[in-house]
């Protein structure tokens, strides 16, 4: 195994992957994890990104789980740590940015780091320490609704101020615009002051690779997945193409889609379109008490030699909606979710070596049904949807899998992925 330069602790799971495929893209190996692993990796990697479900548990457990990924990471010869959030700083009322960031500097025995969400590429942006996502500020961009961490104020440094005692301050536009020097002198200026977190501003990735070479050698980072562009130079690592070489694709094709955003739903209509193989199932069904994975699979075996299969419970809002007010919306979700992880496994079972998931949470339930624990990140196939290979208990000789959550990727995404797999 080699040294792994970067190691990442990533709040949730989607977002992990966002930050690997940034990586890859800048030229780093990376192996993503899933939770903190029990044994070394065994795989070479430049950057390993631990992924938790900590953005919204209570603090203490938020904080032991990035304790622990944190203390795995270092064995693993990790030289920076990246503490990954979400680039609309998603907080609940205890935080966890702040504890979380204040746990990893005590660990870490550093008295500086830095906090921004900036991600050009997805229209997330800091000025003056004000995060703006397109062209409104964060409390006007829906974000102030959220049900699980509303976001009311949109000026950063009040924000993680309130969740930490370290003093916060602002490395602002005009000093990152003037590159590393004077990135490095403000870092000085604010620590001699006696701050401890700088919430910095970033409007292009023009800005984020100026704020790149400033934080070489920055035990501690704090960021969205935007700040990740501009690190792999202060590793001597290049972007290239071998970053994202995964192993030759094999075996069979399918997709499995619990996701009912916009986006799939236009993906699933674009697949029917084309006259491929598709089977929706039935919540109602699954109720009811039918095994309807088991349907699935059998219909599956009939088609699955000739081509890509879909199995979808995609639907229309109101039809989410009927659904839902049958069966009350936690519960409709989880029996979906694990039809759809049980299809999935039937799948891999059945030789299924190319795999396409869409929806978040049904990409959270199909990988733990799967029993993945870690994926070597591949190339994008869409902004922040990449394809990953992973061992899994039913597939000892490797799978691709792709996550796709719900508002990601093109209409024809799911040929397109196939497409590009074989290339
Ligand atoms: P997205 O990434 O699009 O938000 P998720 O997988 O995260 O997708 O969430 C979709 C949720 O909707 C899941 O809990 C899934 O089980 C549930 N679901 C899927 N299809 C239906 C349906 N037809 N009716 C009701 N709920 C559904």
């Amino acid at each position: 195994m080699t040294r792994a330069l970067l190691g990442c602790i990533a709040d949730d799971f989607t977002g992990a992957t966002d930050l690997a495929n940034n990586l890859v893209r800048a030229g780093m190996r990376v192996v993503q994890a899933m939770g903190v692993p029990t044994a070394p990796l065994d795989a070479e990697a430049d950057a390993i990104v631990v992924a938790l479900k900590s953005r919204t548990i209570p603090k203490d457990g938020a904080i032991a789980q990035s304790l622990a990924a944190l203390q795995w990471l270092q064995a693993q010869g990790a030289e920076q740590i990246y503490f990954k959030y979400c680039s609309t700083f998603d907080s609940t009322a205890e935080g966890n940015i702040g504890p979380v960031t204040d746990a990893l500097m005590q660990a870490l025995g550093t008295d500086f780091t830095i906090a921004t969400p900036a991600f050009p590429d997805n229209k997330r942006t800091v000025f003056k320490g004000y995060l703006f996502v397109g062209d409104v500020l964060l409390n006007e961009s829906g974000m102030q609704n959220h049900p699980l961490t509303p976001m009311a104020d949109p000026n950063l440094v009040r924000v993680l101020q309130a969740q930490t005692e370290s003093r916060v301050g602002l490395i602002d536009h005009s000093v990152v615009a003037q590159g590393e020097a004077a990135i490095r002198a403000r870092i000085a200026q604010l620590q001699a002051e006696g701050v401890r977190m700088a919430v910095v501003d970033a409007v292009s990735n023009a800005d984020l690779l100026r704020l790149g070479p400033a934080l070489k050698g920055m035990p501690l980072v704090t960021a969205g997945s935007g700040v990740a562009i501009g690190l792999p130079g202060n590793f001597g690592v290049a972007p290239s193409n071998e970053a994202a070489r995964l192993p030759a694709a094999q075996g069979l094709q399918a997709i499995v889609s619990g996701s009912c955003s916009v986006a799939t739903n236009q993906q699933v209509m674009d697949f029917i379109k084309a006259g491929q193989p598709a089977l929706a199932i039935d919540p109602l069904r699954i109720a009811a008490g039918v095994d309807v994975a088991a349907e699935a699979l059998a219909w599956a075996e009939g088609h699955i030699g000739q081509g890509t299969v879909l199995v979808y419970s995609t639907a229309e809002p109101s039809a989410v909606r009927a659904i839902q007010g049958q069966l009350g919306s936690d519960k409709a979700g989880a029996m979906v979710e694990e039809t759809i992880a049980a299809i999935a496994r039937g799948l891999v079972q059945r030789g299924v070596r190319q795999l396409i998931v869409a929806g978040g949470e049904t990409s959270g339930a199909c990988v733990q049904a799967l029993g993945i624990t870690q994926m070597r990140i591949g190339a994008q196939i869409d902004p922040g949807v990449p394809w990953c290979h992973a061992v899994a208990p039913d597939a000892a000789d490797g799978l691709h899998i792709t996550l796709k959550s719900g508002n990601f990727g093109s209409t024809d995404f799911f040929t397109k992925a196939f497409a590009q797999l074989q290339a």
